[in-house]
């Protein structure tokens, strides 16, 4: 496998789950946990619901839901990735590469302190 191919799997994300807010009750349809009333799985997305789904507690229709976005536990962590002089961006095989090239490059300099002498 190539350098590219290995960092454009490094670059892929989760899809992004939207919650839906029912505004007449103010229930939260998640999509990570899906519809125990509608028999949904979890993972299902709202888009994704039978047309006939209803709130499971006021039975109001989808066109009552509003979007309110994903959960909010993943903000800042794409930020972070810049941190750090971008090590965090190096995958593990870069990473050793950078590790033994250092250690290579410190040997090196060692031998060559004997050839000095
Ligand atoms: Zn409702």
């Amino acid at each position: 496998m190539s350098e590219q191919a290995e960092q454009a799997d490094a670059a892929v994300e989760t899809p992004v789950l939207d919650r839906y807010e029912c505004r007449a009750c103010g229930y939260v349809y998640e999509p990570e946990k899906g519809d125990d009333k509608y028999s949904i799985p979890a993972g299902t997305l709202f888009s994704e619901l039978p047309i006939n789904w209803r709130c499971p507690v006021c039975t109001a229709k989808k066109a009552a839901f509003v979007n309110i976005g994903p959960a909010g536990t993943a903000s800042g962590f794409k930020e972070n990735l810049n941190y750090g002089f971008g090590v965090n961006k190096l995958t593990p095989n870069q990473k050793n590469i950078l590790i033994f090239g250092a250690l290579a490059l410190g040997f090196l300099l060692f031998i060559s302190l004997y050839g000095l002498q």
